[in-house]
């Protein structure tokens, strides 16, 4: 039996595989292109290949592939043995550095958004040598970066990669302002904790709703749901645990610092939270773990599911952004520190990213949207689709004090002069984590929580390392160029807190009264829907400040804005289809049988005695004709929306008109569909109900 620590990355080519089987110089060489970003040279690759490729065969494996998350949103890959003939009719196992660097996927059905016609569809891969290789079944996988021929990102790697190299360049300017010449690079660090749900595969396969489209589009209320909220950190059944320790297994040996894992809200919901690590790492060992869920979840009969809302009425599935930035010297920049220095420092650092979340609203918002997540956001059960922040009372009665001029402390009189007084010591807020919060500070990093589950957090991360990049330039601009820096840096922060204070909000999010002050009074941002938000990412500011940054090209967000309703349209149009589908062939004919079966017991009552009452048989039949007829015509009306959609030939048109008339339509059918299920006969039911989903897994 192996220990933790022997299984821990035994199938990734990390640092510990690459000191022991690479030479002294290639290794340094190859550090140096890791770390900062250094050209690395032919001679260097081709010692890399071999060793990856001598280190994976030992392991097993027999092919290689470059992995690459296309905008799809799920990862590709396609696999090439290292097979090559060998003179003596033999083969020999063989890898290059031409094919380590880059690959020609024939990858024309990826989404491009009209980046890449079809006579140049060959994009190519290019390694991202960052982010180690690793063994996933009997293939040796390599984290590529996937671009067209012209040089456009058809991924969300490069983007995500500009985005941290944006946000380093304008961070290492305002550090070198403070008088720091030693740090060589700052990082953001994420750790993103996952929710999802495990149910029993053979129901699954009974709900082509689930099957289709992995969430339930029907489903009347159970007798219980989540009300007792004794799901959340409760007892962990045997079955689950089973699949937690296998799950975290698989995800050691890829080295993915699977940390923590509890029940939550919902019955049947789960959450897995890793150690955090550098934003590009994050992301694609979270896509892995998406991945690896599924794949565990079948091993156990289970079935994992990443949908953001696959119950109503029950709490759906978010993912948490925990995002921080740190030196290569390990200093967290938002941490608030001892000296009066690093107090300004870090106060600076946080009035970047108030400046940034207040400035692009609109950026973060359109980086979770999606389909799925529409349902949750507002809902009472994820923050809503208003984006705030929340620092908490002591942060905030620090940032009044500096925006008045007036004494942080009361009785003592602290004057808050920053560069010269020690910060206040304020406690790290660790009781009231308000949930409820878009973006919360707590303590030492911030939590986005508009996520869902089924995103990738690369779109998350893009956005707000571009905008707190943003924030940074204007004050490195600004405090390059003054004659006296403490001065220019006090007013800076205290006109920061002016102009975006307006974002910040401490209460309860769910509250009705909040959208209503911060839509009403603040000014903030209300974007309900993916169809509403989404072509706001063309909006001259965002394209200004995106391309300026060098984080997309203009041709890219139109890419990524025609790629993004273009999904949600056809996520919408399989739900819509799925629906009538299952209301005509499944649904409407167990109702229908059900009548039959009490007309034929009323007439056998009637033949015993004309006394015998039938009064139950008969209301029952007619409650549900009426249902089945409500059924038969609003399928038809859905079915009739359906069409008049596929009328429109712009995605920006056809997503509003999903968004109001069809996902209407939808519920109005679901309607009578789950009213029939509380009248008819379990045995009748065509698939298993909420009841036998959320609580069958023993
Ligand atoms: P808390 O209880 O305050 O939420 P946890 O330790 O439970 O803190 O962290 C939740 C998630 O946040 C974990 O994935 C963790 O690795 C991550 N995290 C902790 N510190 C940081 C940091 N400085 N930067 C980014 N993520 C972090
Ligand atoms: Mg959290």
């Amino acid at each position: 039996m192996n220990t933790v620590a022997d299984l821990f990355g035994n199938k990734v080519f990390d640092d510990r595989v690459m000191k022991a089987t690479l030479s002294a110089k290639v290794y340094n060489s190859l550090k140096k292109t890791i770390d900062e970003g250094a050209y690395l040279d032919n001679s260097v690759a081709n010692a890399v290949a071999t060793a990856m490729k001598d280190w994976a065969v030992q392991n097993g494996a027999t092919h290689y592939t470059h992995w690459f998350q296309p905008l799809t949103g799920i990862t590709a890959e396609k696999h090439d043995s290292f097979i090559s003939p060998s003179p003596d009719g033999g083969v020999i196992m063989e890898f290059s550095g031409k094919e380590l660097i880059k690959g020609e996927p024939d990858a024309s059905s990826f989404p491009s958004g009209g980046l890449r016609a079809t006579f140049e569809a060959r994009g190519y891969t290019a390694w991202d040598p960052t982010s180690y290789a690793f063994i996933k079944g009997k293939t040796l996988c390599i984290p590529t970066a996937f671009c067209s021929y012209g040089g456009e990102a058809l991924d969300k790697k490069t983007p995500l990669l500009r985005s941290m190299e944006a946000l380093n360049k304008q961070a290492l300017r305002i550090i070198r302002l403070f008088g720091n010449d030693t740090v060589k690079c700052v990082k953001t660090s994420v750790g993103p904790e996952q929710e999802y749900f495990l149910i029993d595969r053979e129901m699954y396969n009974q709900r082509k709703d689930l099957v289709f489209t992995g969430r339930t589009l029907f489903g009347a209320k159970p007798p219980k749901g989540q009300e007792m909220d004794d799901h959340y950190f409760g007892f962990i059944k045997p079955r689950v645990e089973a699949y937690m320790e296998d799950l975290n297994q698989e995800l050691w040996k890829l080295g993915i610092l699977a940390k923590t894992e509890h029940n939550e809200v919902a019955p049947a919901q789960h959450e897995l939270a890793p150690i955090y690590t550098t934003t590009n790492i994050a992301t694609d060992h979270n896509q892995l773990t998406m991945e690896i869920m599924q794949k565990v979840a079948a091993k156990h009969g289970l079935v994992c599911l990443l949908h953001e809302k696959p119950f109503a009425r029950v709490n759906g599935s978010g993912k948490h952004n925990n995002w921080s930035l740190t030196t290569d010297t390990g200093v967290n920049l938002l941490s608030p520190g001892e000296t009066p220095y690093e107090n300004a420092q870090f106060l600076l650092f946080l009035c970047a990213v108030i400046k940034a979340v207040d400035d692009y609203q609109d950026l973060l918002r359109i980086s979770v949207a999606a389909a799925g997540n529409d349902h949750r956001l507002g809902a009472n059960e994820a923050p809503p689709a208003v984006v705030s922040m929340f620092i908490g009372d002591e942060l905030n009665a620090i940032l009044e004090a500096i925006e008045t001029d007036t004494p942080y402390n009361a009785a003592e009189k602290t004057q808050m002069k920053l560069g010269v007084n020690v910060l206040p010591k304020f406690t790290r807020d660790t009781t009231d984590r308000n949930r409820t919060s878009p973006f919360a500070f707590t303590g030492n990093k911030f939590e986005f929580r508009m996520l869902g589950s089924s995103n990738s957090i690369a779109c998350a991360n893009i956005m707000l390392n571009a905008a707190v990049a943003e924030s940074l330039k204007i004050y490195a601009d600004r405090l390059e160029k003054a004659e006296d820096f403490e001065t220019a840096l006090h007013e800076m922060i205290r006109k920061t807190i002016k102009d975006h204070k307006r974002i910040i909000f401490n209460g309860n999010g769910y509250d009705d009264a909040w959208i209503k002050e911060a839509t009403e009074k603040r000014g903030l941002l209300n974007y309900r829907t993916t169809a509403d938000c989404i072509p706001r990412l063309l909006d001259q500011k965002n394209v200004d400040m995106l391309t300026a940054h060098k984080v997309f090209s203009e041709a890219e967000l139109k890419s990524r804005c025609e790629i993004t309703l273009d999904n949600y349209c056809k996520t919408i149009l399989i739900e819509a289809n799925t629906m009538v589908e299952m209301a005509r062939r499944e649904i409407a004919p167990a109702v229908e049988a059900y009548i039959k079966e009490l007309a034929k017991t009323a007439a056998l009552k009637k033949s015993v005695s004309d006394e015998v009452s039938v009064v139950y048989e008969n209301t029952l039949i007619k409650e549900l004709s009426v249902l089945t007829e409500r059924i038969f015509l609003t399928a038809g009306d859905l079915e009739n929306t359906l069409l008049t959609v596929e009328q429109h030939d712009n995605v920006i048109d056809e997503s509003a008109v999903i968004r109001d008339t069809l996902l209407v339509k939808m519920n109005e059918l679901r309607v009578p569909c789950d009213e029939a299920e509380t009248l008819t006969a379990k045995k009748y039911w065509p698939f298993p109900t909420y009841g036998d989903l959320l609580f069958g897994v023993r």
